[in-house]
């Protein structure tokens, strides 16, 4: 059936309601109205819900941002669960631990504070709301539009199509939105991101390949006097073998809820890494049980976290784009904090976008002011002091402390600048080469779910209140099932069946042979396997707008 697309036109179009999107769509209006300029028609879209309904970390935020972008914050009731009050990091080992007796300065978290990013979100979107910008919830990006060299806009996601991508009588066609000036915050590895970065290869010219941190989370509920609000815990050792990168959280919340979680580096030599059962492993350690055990599991979350910082910066604008936040690679690896560095990043677009409305002139020559910009400020100084942090762990944990303490003495240096050179799928090892190098076949520990304190796939993607409608296209394109069903299953074992925290991905009996079957209803949307799968074939486009997960107090 032929269909034509409705064309909206606009001046911005933002996309991504995260912390970057948000601070993005304040700035413009606060500019504009500060300066008596006509208010641009600004476009901001995300694909959850609602807002907030996807942005998930662990969270402890630097005020640094929000205090630029909003002063009076704290006035306006920004729901902050609780300033950090205290600071403590343990080596964990199997069944002990460690408190190490300081915490290094560029770790303390004196005045900052611990948030659900998901309601903190949804408080910036209502003072953005409050300045006349309306956010279009469910509104999910497909495609990015690029035309003679310049990018002119987005083409929305169809609605209505059937799992063979037949229109159904509900059929919706996506609309393209042509603006001035597109500006891409749709957090981490962002599927419009990605096209940007195959349709203007420049934006990724000497550019060092990212590298991704799965993150897994819980919320919980816990008895009286486990811990107290703004109680800050970081734990490194177990169960990450002492080759691999990651480490834990345990952040109080407000009224005895704590958020508990669990990073994974995806650089792994393991086709068997599993960041969930990881997390839930961690959870069985001792010092994480005596808070949690006897409390109740109220959400759960998992994304991935670009992690390289500096150097994986990609370049920040081109013709009619900008890009901010995780989407351009904004986050402090040695803080593991991102919230404050895409609100910055925001008003930093934000203020290039007015001056280049003011000379209407959207051609990258205005929007590299945006560059400018970053490069003359805190954020720039913040990411490249902490340039090498990543890089230092490549040869485990113990050479990464000693190149950390190294870095904090030279003001980020260290022994030598360290580049990586590989995508992090490119560090996975088959099954026989890992034997090789290891001694022993790759593996995971098997645990026993009781999902009443470990908790299985299927009962955490519950928890994070992930709906999809099952009659629509795969929103996970596997570009050659035969080598899922055969050259990966004897070569690597499938290992997507371990890297997802969702239960997507699962081989399947069927007397004969086994074969690889997808549950995209599940997908918590963290874009570990667009990452992390050895041959590249698994490649996650965006599902109709408004599905997902829906997190809260998350
Ligand atoms: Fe994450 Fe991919 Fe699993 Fe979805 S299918 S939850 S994006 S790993």
């Amino acid at each position: 059936m032929e269909f034509e697309r409705e064309i909206l036109e606009t001046d911005i179009l933002i996309v991504g309601a995260g912390p970057a999107g948000l601070a993005t769509a304040y700035k413009i209006a606060q500019l504009a109205q500060s300066q008596s300029l006509e208010m641009p028609e600004i476009l901001l879209i995300d694909k959850g819900s609602y807002t907030g309904a996807h942005a998930l970390s662990g969270a402890v935020m630097d005020p640094k941002g929000i205090a630029e972008l909003i002063p009076d914050f704290k006035e306006k009731n920004a729901p902050l669960e609780a300033e950090v009050s205290s600071d403590a990091m343990h080596y964990l080992s199997e069944n002990g631990s460690s408190k190490l007796p300081f915490v290094p300065p560029s770790l303390h978290n004196t005045g900052k504070y611990v948030i659900s990013l998901n309601k903190f979100t949804a408080w910036m979107a209502e003072q953005v709301e409050a300045l006349g910008v309306d956010i279009y919830a469910g509104l999910a990006g497909y495609d990015l539009i690029v035309e003679d060299n310049k990018v002119t806009g987005v083409q929305t996601v169809d609605m209505g199509l059937d799992k063979e991508g037949n229109q159904r009588s509900n059929f919706e066609p996506g609309s393209i939105i042509q603006a001035k000036v597109t500006i891409l915050c749709e957090g981490v590895h962002g599927s419009l991101t990605r096209h940007a970065f195959e349709k203007i290869p420049e934006l990724l010219k000497d550019v060092v390949p990212q590298s991704y941190l799965t993150g897994v989370k819980e919320v919980w509920e816990v008895p009286d006097g486990r811990i107290q609000p703004g109680e800050v815990i970081h734990l490194f050792g177990y169960p990450q073998p002492s080759n691999e990168y990651g480490g834990g959280w345990i952040y109080g919340m407000t009224d005895n809820k704590v958020s508990v979680g669990f990073t994974v580096g995806l650089n792994s030599p393991n086709p068997q890494n599993d960041p969930h059962n990881k997390f839930q492993l961690y959870k069985n350690h001792p010092l994480v049980k005596k808070i949690l055990e006897g409390g109740t599991m109220l959400h759960y979350g998992a994304k991935t976290i670009p992690d390289n910082g500096y150097y994986s910066i990609p370049k920040l604008y081109h013709n009619g784009l900008m890009l901010c936040g995780d989407s351009a690679g904004m986050l402090n690896p040695l803080k593991l904090k991102g919230v404050h560095l895409a609100i910055k990043s925001g008003i930093m677009a934000a203020e290039t976008a007015i001056e280049a409305i003011k000379a209407d002139d959207f051609s990258e020559k205005t929007l590299s002011n945006y560059k400018t910009k970053f490069d003359n400020s805190w954020a720039k100084t913040e990411l490249y002091e902490s340039r090498n942090f990543h890089a230092g762990f490549k040869g485990g944990l113990f050479a990464g402390m000693f190149h950390a303490g190294m870095q904090i003495i030279t003001g980020g240096r260290g022994l030598f600048d360290r580049k990586v050179s590989k995508l992090d799928h490119e560090y996975m090892l088959t099954k026989k080469a890992y034997q090789q190098k290891f001694g022993v076949e790759p593996s995971k520990p098997t645990l026993k779910f009781d999902n009443e304190y470990l908790f299985d796939k299927l009962t955490n993607v519950y928890k994070s209140g992930t709906m999809h409608e099952e009659e629509q296209p795969s929103h996970l394109q596997i570009t050659d099932f035969d080598i899922c069903n055969t050259k990966c299953k004897e070569e690597y074992g499938n290992p997507c069946q371990h890297f997802c925290p969702a239960h997507v991905y699962e081989m399947v009996e069927d007397g004969i042979d086994s074969k690889l079957q997808l549950t995209p209803s599940n997908c918590v949307h963290c874009k570990t396997c667009d990452i992390a799968d050895p041959y590249q074939v698994i490649r996650w486009v965006t599902p109709q707008g408004g599905e997902g997960p829906n997190y809260t107090n998350c």
